[in-house]
């Protein structure tokens, strides 16, 4: 398979992920949401790593001024999230008083959107450049991905939609994923760029979004989670260096 196969391939997993996430909401087991904040935890710990021990310099090696797009990737998405979709975080949606206003599902779903595609950005970018690369990439946006998916279809249920539109608005997350593998595929010759943009919104995202939820979880079983997350990236990355993929 060439890597841009394999990157549309496990994009398309990820974005299928958005719309298991999703599922858990409308489903009846508890332990299936239990579950999901460990997904957020490990998730956190396993992206942070991944950008900082192989997007940073990855992308300071193809971009003379990567920080700059690092950071402009970090600070947009805090932009767009915090201009666009003034309230949203993940989670289950449990503040009612936020919700007045009936478009704030929607507006959760555009903020958390563009976030959606520069996960698919991160896949592609990563299988241009090598295969270890992108499989790093992927597991580290498939592990948020439940947790994604759920807090999508929670708020727009929140905000009164019908399980229908939480389900399609997941649908949808998954399909910007996809676009974002596509997009990146189309300009390769801009991969440097592409890299260093995701690796901002990563940062972004695990550290400003995931964190905080993660804080929020009473007990010490949760940070071990996150630091599990470190540790299971140190062992995903060795097993790609192993087989010779890095
Ligand atoms: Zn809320
Ligand atoms: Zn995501």
């Amino acid at each position: 398979m060439t890597p841009y196969a394999w990157s549309l391939v496990l994009g398309t997993v990820a974005g299928l992920a958005d719309v298991a996430g999703a599922l858990i909401l409308t489903g009846r087991r508890r332990w299936d949401r239990a579950a999901l904040k460990y997904f957020l935890a490990v998730g956190a710990g396993f992206m942070l790593a991944a950008a900082f021990v192989r997007m940073l310099p990855e992308s300071v090696e193809k971009l003379p001024h990567a920080f700059f797009f690092v950071l402009l990737g970090y600070f947009g998405i805090h932009l767009f999230e915090h201009t666009v979709a003034p309230h949203f975080h993940f989670g289950e949606e449990v503040h009612p008083e936020a919700l007045i206003h009936p478009s704030v599902g929607y507006l959760a779903f555009v903020g958390l959107g563009v976030h959606t595609i520069f996960d698919g950005v991160a896949i592609a970018s990563g299988f241009i450049i090598r295969p270890g690369l992108g499989l790093l990439l992927f597991f580290a946006v498939l592990l948020h991905k439940l947790p994604e998916g759920f807090a999508m279809a929670s708020v727009m249920l929140a905000a009164g939609r019908t399980p229908r539109a939480a389900l399609g608005a997941a649908v949808a997350l998954g399909a910007f994923t996809v676009a974002g593998v596509l997009l990146t595929s189309l300009f390769t010759q801009f991969v440097g760029y592409a890299l260093a943009l995701s690796a901002g919104v990563t940062i972004y995202v695990a550290a400003s979004d995931l964190i905080p939820e993660v804080n929020r979880e009473p007990g010490p079983g949760v940070a071990w989670a996150v630091f599990g997350g470190l540790v299971l990236f140190a062992g995903a990355d060795a097993v790609v260096t192993t087989f010779g993929l890095h």
